[in-house]
């Protein structure tokens, strides 16, 4: 039983277990921390918020719902301002990462979230990093516990 969840856990890579770049609930930095952004991220049910500049494939932070705690949305404070004040560290990860070294990754514990890039050498143009989504502590673990119960 402790061999195949072992073995789901070094065969499979974080590409197939991530949250897909369409299916994040991210915000532009541009934003402004207003009534109805703030009500939006609550009502989203995330805890963490990854923050783009121009485009989605472009993330250059992330948010913890908790820095809003002594946010006024009555001050309509830009999102930069609370993202730089905070400047959580972001983690990105190849989708190539088999899920036993993401799993130990996280459990170094700096952060329980990261973002999934490749190579992206498909094209005619030079290779570039390519954001394919995100994946969290919870995924994994959701990945674990799938694979023990298979096994039983
Ligand atoms: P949360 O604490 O926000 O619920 P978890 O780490 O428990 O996040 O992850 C739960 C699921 O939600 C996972 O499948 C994860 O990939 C996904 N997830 C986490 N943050 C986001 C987000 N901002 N947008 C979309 N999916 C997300």
């Amino acid at each position: 039983k402790e061999e195949f969840s072992r073995g789901a856990l070094r065969s499979k890579t974080v590409e197939d277990i991530l949250t897909p770049l369409k299916d994040c609930f991210m915000l532009p930095s541009s934003a402004v921390l207003d009534f109805s952004t703030m009500s939006e991220i609550m009502q989203s049910g995330y805890t963490r918020v990854p923050i783009y500049e121009e485009e989605r494939s472009n993330i250059v932070e992330i948010l913890y719902v908790k820095d809003l705690a002594l946010v006024d949305p009555d001050d309509c404070t830009p999102m930069t301002t609370i993202t730089k004040f905070y400047n959580h560290p972001l983690h990105f990860v190849f989708n190539d990462t088999k899920l036993d070294a993401m799993l130990e990754e996280f459990k170094k514990g700096n952060s329980a979230l990261a973002i999934v890039q490749k190579v992206n050498n498909e094209g005619e143009g030079d290779p570039f990093y390519e954001v394919l989504g995100l994946v969290t502590l919870e995924d994994v673990i959701e990945e674990i516990i799938k694979s023990e119960i298979l096994d039983e």
